[in-house]
């Protein structure tokens, strides 16, 4: 089956063809660590979380390597440490503050059914390759050394031979433009305005390292270099797909590339580039004034983490989303269904038109109609359908609990007693038997108060039964 990608760099869904088969590598940037992530931030890790299934699908799961580091030096974890541990000496108090929120990380991201990536490189245990780098491009005269700071040129990357591609092709920008654009108040040595960092002196108390290209005094490095230096290391010079969410378009992916490009003197980084679009919640900007700010961690609080996964995946990955309550909502109903059908199938294939979907540049709404669709014919009858819909569900990271378990974990979030209940049930069918509908009837509203939904159906002997659930 033949995956196609949306690139953004060439602006064209592409047939994907990986340089090694027995080796398709994936570079994700991911986190940086100094606070809970929030529910914008779970885009990116479930999207490329579902295309590192596929791929170990396609190609075999020991042939795809995929990387997803964890930033560890940056100013917002400095100052994050300096709050919280005043008592700490800096450093001391940074490994605290990324320590425990790179535990936040992964115990919120297993919960939403992902797989850990093959590798989740540090920032931090890269400073060598970093450097190496920067002295890689400082020597092919694509950046240059100025108060202490190495700064990468744009301008001298688009002045050298054809091989490397134009500064700017990425987020498809003129570098004319952004010079002409760029704000006055540049740094004073700077030799462009559009020139950026790759090394900078590190402030007193702050992490520091030694620096390269004959700088004296110690410093740090900038964010772009960190990934180049880490995607170097763990999937070589140039690999096959790099992904993010769109606002790391640019600065940061452009400048990834032009790093990695010259230094490498390659005219690809990566030959697929994957952009998710923005999640908004209830309409507006998530933004911490608006007071609509809404953390992984505050989700998994009301939903299970498979309701979460299915939500974010019921809008294409490169459309924007609208994170809503009703859609929450909406989404563990369907995950109630096919618990109901498939929770108890052990084996199953995943459907063929699941994968087609999947591999049309990760078509997950066309993906849930055909699950949709698969529920339907199991509910009429097609026992292999059940199966099906049980395979594709575990291939996308559904189905970890038993029927049973789900049920058992929504009636206690609900905070109903399921003996309450049967034995509410009971006296129903106890009054109706006696004809005594008023009661009966009495029994059921006390049971819709309690917020749960009873069903009246037939058992296998034709006998009447009644079944029940927690209305969402
Ligand atoms: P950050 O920690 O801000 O660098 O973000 C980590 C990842 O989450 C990056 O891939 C971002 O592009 C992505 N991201 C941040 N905010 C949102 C959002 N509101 N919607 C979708 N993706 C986001
Ligand atoms: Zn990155």
């Amino acid at each position: 089956m033949e995956l196609r990608l949306y690139d953004t760099f060439s602006r064209e869904k592409r047939s994907f063809a990986p340089l090694d088969r027995n080796n398709v590598r994936m570079y994700v940037c991911g986190p940086t660590v100094y606070d809970f992530a929030h529910i914008g931030n779970a885009r990116p890790v479930i999207v490329f979380d579902v295309l590192f299934r596929l791929l170990r699908h396609l190609y075999g799961e020991d042939h795809v390597t995929y990387v997803r580091n964890i930033t560890d030096v940056d100013d917002k974890i400095n100052d994050r440490a300096a709050r919280d541990y005043p008592g700490l000496p800096l450093n001391q108090a940074i490994r605290k503050v990324t320590e425990l929120t790179e535990q936040q990380f992964h115990d919120d991201v297993d919960a939403l059914g992902c797989l850990r990536p093959t590798v989740e490189p540090r920032a931090t245990e890269h400073i060598a390759e970093m450097r190496a780098i920067i002295e890689k491009l400082v020597a092919g005269g694509f950046a240059y050394v100025a108060e202490n700071h190495v700064l990468f040129s744009p301008a001298a990357m688009n002045a050298a031979n054809a091989v490397l591609p134009r500064y700017g092709a990425l987020a498809n920008r003129s570098l004319d433009e952004m010079i002409a654009g760029a704000r006055v108040d540049v740094a004073p040595y700077k030799r462009d305005a559009t020139d950026f960092v790759l090394w900078k002196p590190s402030k007193p108390g702050e992490p520091s390292w030694p620096s390269p290209a004959g700088i004296q005094v110690e410093g740090r490095p900038g964010w772009h270099i960190e990934c180049s230096a880490m995607s170097w290391k763990h999937l070589g010079e140039t690999f096959d797909i790099h992904g993010g969410g769109i606002d790391l378009v640019f600065p940061h992916h452009e400048n990834e590339l032009a790093q990695s490009c010259c230094a490498f003197h390659a005219p690809r980084m990566a030959n697929i580039w994957m952009h998710n679009g923005f999640l908004q919640v209830e309409g507006e900007k998530m933004s911490k004034s608006l007071g609509n700010f809404v953390t992984i961690r505050d989700v998994l609080a009301d939903w299970p983490g498979e309701v979460v996964r299915l939500n974010m995946l019921k809008t294409h990955y490169r459309s924007p989303i609208d994170w809503t309550l009703k859609g929450l909502e909406e989404s563990a109903k369907a995950l109630d269904d096919w618990y109901r059908a498939a929770g108890d199938v052990r084996d199953g294939r995943p459907a063929d038109a699941v994968i087609e979907s999947l591999c049309d540049d990760l078509n997950t709404p066309q993906m849930i109609a055909t699950l949709h669709g698969l529920r339907s014919q199991a509910a009429s009858g097609h026992e292999e359908d059940r199966a099906t819909l049980a395979g594709s569900l575990r291939l996308l990271g559904f189905l970890s609990e038993s029927a049973a378990q789900w049920d058992t974990r929504k009636q206690q979030a609900s905070g109903v007693d399921a003996a309450q209940v049967d034995g509410l049930i009971a006296a129903r069918a106890a009054a109706r038997a006696r004809k005594d509908f008023k009661e009966s009837d009495r029994i059921r509203d006390e049971l819709v108060a309690m917020g749960v939904v009873l069903k009246d159906g037939k058992g296998p002997d034709g006998k009447p039964v009644t079944t029940w659930e927690i209305a969402r």
